[in-house]
């Protein structure tokens, strides 16, 4: 699995994360951003993106 940093330009204090994933549509490499708006809890939003089959879910640790 690869793991990449993708820097915007802004400190690392945004915690912004971009993992390699397998999409669960088509089983080819979607990315799943990770973002951790609130570092003072627990909550993130992780969000997956295919580049491949257009397929996109958002999920929230709230929901669980
Ligand atoms: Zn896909």
């Amino acid at each position: 699995m690869v793991i990449r940093f993708r820097d915007y330009g802004k400190r690392l204090a945004d915690f912004e994360q971009e993992i390699l994933v397998r999409c669960p549509q088509c089983e080819r490499s979607a990315k799943v951003l990770t973002v951790n708006s609130d570092k003072s809890s627990l909550s993130s939003i992780k969000r997956i993106t295919c580049q491949h089959c257009s397929y996109t879910k958002q999920q929230s640790k709230d929901d669980n």
